[in-house]
Order: C-alpha cells, then structure tokens, then sequence
C-alpha cells in the first residue's frame, strides 16, 4: 500500500475511537512522510501533536495501522511546522476595523427550538472528565425516549452541561425525522408557568408542552423551593414520560443534593441516567484551545498555548474567555500578542498563588451548598439540617487549610476540640463508604477553589 494510501485508512480508523473535535486537533496536517522496512515516520505540524500522538495515541495507532501492514514495527513522529501564516505589521488605525483577519461567527438561537446551533457534539471535546456523560448524551440523541429518560447531566459552571444538553437537541432537531425540540432555562420555565397560573392559562401552556418530542429544562435547580412550579411540573414531566418522550435535565449538583426538591420530583430525575461532567485536566484543556482557534480560524504559538492550559484551570468558559482576550488583542492590534503582553493580558483569567481555600471561602461555599444562612453554620443546635453541613465546614478547614482542632472548635464558638475531631472522622469515613457525601464535597471543593 502507498503511503499515502495507508495513512488515510489509518485516519478513516481513527475517527470511529476519539470524538472529531479531538480528531481534527491531533491528527490534522499529519502524513506518513518515510516508510522503510518494519519503521514509519509520520510528520506533524508542532510539538503539542508530536507530544499527544507518541504519548497518547501511539499504541492505537500502531495497533490501525498493523492491521493494515503487520511488517510496521513502530512509529516515529517528527515535526515538520506548517507554512506558517504570515503576520501582518499593525496598520494604520483607520484601516484596522474593514481588514479583521477574526471571523467571530454570531450564532442565533432558534425561534421554534431555543437551542443555539454552536452547540454541536462535533465541536464538544472530550476526555476523562466527561467521557460518561457524552457518551449518554450521545445515546440518547441517538434513540431519543428509548435509551436514558429522563437524562440528567450536573456539574459546575462552565463545565459544558449546556453546550452537551443543546447537542442533543440540535442533533434530534436535525433528523429527518423531525421530532419537535424544545430548551427552556429554567428560570424561563418556572416564570412561564408563575405567569399562567397567574392569567389562569396554565391549561394552554401545558397543551403548548404536549407535542414535545424532546424536552431540556438547563439549571433545574432553580427549581427548588418554587412549590407551585415544582407541582406542575411534575404533571409535564409524567405526561411526557408516559408518551416515551425525552426529557433532559441539567443541574450543578445531583438530584440527591439539591436542597428543597420534592420527594417524588427527586425520584423521577433519579429514575434515568445521571451523569457528570468534571475539571478538564492539562491535554484536555489544550485540545479545547485548540479546537476553539480552529472554529474561530486563527493560530497562536505554542508557548501561549501551553502557558494558557496550564494557568487557566477554573473551567473551559474561563479557558474561552482567556483565549478571546488575547484574539481581541489580535484583532486590534493585528499582531498576534509575545509572551509577556499575553501574561500580562491573562492576568484576570490566571489563579494566582493568593487563590487558595480559605476559612471564609469555606464556610461561603458550604453554606450555599446547603441553602443555609452563613451564620446558622454557628448556631448551638443539634438539628441535622445544620450538624451535617457544620461537620463538612470542619472537615474542609482540617483538609484544606490544615487547622489543628482545637482552632477548628474555636471557629466554632469554642466547641471542645473533640467535637471537631469526630466531625472530621466521621465525614472522612462517610465519604470512603458513600457516594453520594464524595460527590457532594469534591462539588463544594470545587467552588472553594473556583469562588
Ligand atoms: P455550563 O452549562 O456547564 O455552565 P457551558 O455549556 O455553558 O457550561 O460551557 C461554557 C463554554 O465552554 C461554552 O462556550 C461551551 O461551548 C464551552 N465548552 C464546555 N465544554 C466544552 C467541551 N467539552 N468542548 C468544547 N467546548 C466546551
Ligand atoms: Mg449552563
């Protein structure tokens, strides 16, 4: 077989194993340039490729292309730079505006559907952290009603719940057999029916949801608490679910934590698939750099890259945001930003050294996990409602912080020090022995840390 012949067979392979954005990052601009004996070298445009493909990806490749060719023994990589695009002298200030080099596509959601078609599952990275959730997703795009229902996705902002939840409905939306679509936010949910209850039209908005094939509620969270919204949207939920139609929901935390739900609302999202989505790690979020220039259709070098994944870590709206003001800067400046103007640029978006846990980021993120008034961590009472969330607060001051105990029971209105050793044995044996107390603190550890 020719090279080039071979390389495309292996390509056509590879795309059925990694997700396309993840594909189109790695693999793009790559080709079999040397073939002798049982030995194969293959150019790649830059370090980052030749760095993923011999590390990650070189035994899946080796394994495709046996297949093919089972003389090949192994492989090389080396790096064989692109014609690079020439950058352009800053122009004159008038001339700057007309001559944009940035095409930042405006998107507009859809007026019968709400889903905004940016969100695709070809766009959508993925990697350890969400390899369980888009793999649902995608099944239940696939046989929407049938596979996962109701489908429920939580994590924290940023993290891709929308974008993953809109894929879904974009790719029903877009199936010849065109089932009818509908994203709503949650709040706009709970609004529509406060004001039907309210001009007494609640039949015509339930009628309105009827003929929904496939219905996405974002952040229902917001739904705690709303008694009246809850109630009725229990009936929309059951009408729907008796008609195998498929609902999608998003939260920032598992049904089972969410403060204020009702019982039987709990059991109906737990009654499906839940999945979630995590922190991308380093490679991940530098294919999601990556796959983002590549959709916007610009370059910056690798130095600013890295430095990007690596300091921008809260979470890939942040990653986005980062990337943009440096393009901003690019457009214009018309010069692609050195190292040190990008440092400088990024300050915003870095985590300085100052950003780690503290006692009063603590006892926020713990009394808004819980719904609870910051001060009512403090009160002398036994009741459940506060003795759990007060146990999480010491344990994080001991885990995160490192407090000796007796500064934890001072914290604490001068409890004896014991009472602050056994909160924080029994969360930490609580949480080896369930699951759901883990994904409850590593969800408040993460906005500890995020703010
Ligand atoms: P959430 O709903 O969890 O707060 P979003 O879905 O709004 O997060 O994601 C924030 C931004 O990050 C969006 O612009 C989205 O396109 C982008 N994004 C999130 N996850 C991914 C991913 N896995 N691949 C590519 N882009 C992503
Ligand atoms: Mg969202």
């Amino acid at each position: 077989m020719e090279n080039n012949e071979l390389w495309q067979s292996v390509l056509a392979q590879m795309q059925f194993h990694i997700s396309k954005a993840n594909f189109a990052t790695w693999f793009q601009n790559t080709e079999i340039i040397e073939k002798n004996n049982d030995h194969v070298v293959i150019s790649v445009p830059n370090a980052f490729s030749k760095e993923w493909l011999s590390n990650k990806y070189n035994k899946l490749i080796l394994k495709t292309i046996r297949d093919l060719d089972n003389n090949i023994k192994d492989l090389e990589f080396i790096i064989k730079p692109q014609a690079t695009k020439q950058v352009s002298k800053p122009l004159p200030e008038n001339e700057r505006i007309e001559t944009e080099q940035l095409k930042f596509e405006e998107f507009k959601a859809n007026k019968e559907t709400n889903l905004n078609p940016r969100y695709t599952f070809d766009n959508f990275v993925v990697g350890s952290f969400n390899e369980l959730a888009h793999a649902a997703a995608l099944a239940v795009s696939e046989n929407p009603g049938m596979t996962y229902n109701p489908f429920f996705i939580y994590g924290g902002v940023g993290l891709g719940k929308t974008h993953l939840i809109q894929a879904i409905g974009n790719k029903v939306a877009d199936n010849p057999k065109k089932k009818k679509v509908k994203y709503i936010s949650s709040e706009k949910f709970v609004s529509s029916i406060v004001s039907a209850i309210r001009s007494n039209n609640m039949e015509t908005f339930k009628a309105s949801l009827a003929p929904i094939d496939l219905l996405i509620i974002d952040d229902i969270q917001f739904i705690a608490g709303k008694n009246k919204s809850q109630e009725e949207f229990f009936h929309v939920f059951n009408s729907l679910y008796e008609k195998n139609k498929q609902i999608i929901l998003s939260s920032d935390r598992p049904p089972n934590a969410i403060p204020e739900l009702e019982d039987r609302l709990r059991s109906r999202f737990e009654g499906g698939m839940i999945a979630d989505v995590s922190l991308p790690d380093y490679e991940t979020r530098l294919v999601i750099l990556k796959t983002k220039m590549q959709e916007k259709n610009v370059e910056l070098p690798d130095d600013i890259l890295d430095y990007i994944a690596t300091n921008v870590k809260k979470n890939i709206r942040e990653l986005e945001g980062a990337l943009n003001r440096l393009l901003i800067f690019n457009k214009i400046n018309n010069s692609t930003p050195n190292i040190e103007t990008a440092k400088k640029l990024l300050k915003g978006f870095v985590s300085s050294p100052f950003d780690v846990a503290n006692y009063k980021k603590i006892i926020e993120a713990v009394s808004k996990f819980y719904n609870l008034e910051e001060k009512s961590l403090f009160d002398p009472t036994r009741r459940k409602e506060i003795v759990k969330p007060r146990q999480v607060a010491m344990f994080f001051m001991r885990r995160e912080l490192k407090y000796s105990f007796p500064a934890i029971a001072r914290k604490f209105g001068g409890k004896d020090h014991t009472t602050a050793i056994y909160a924080y044995k029994k969360i930490l044996q609580e949480s080896e022995e369930n699951n759901k107390l883990t994904d409850e603190l590593n969800l408040i550890k993460q906005r500890i840390y995020s703010g």
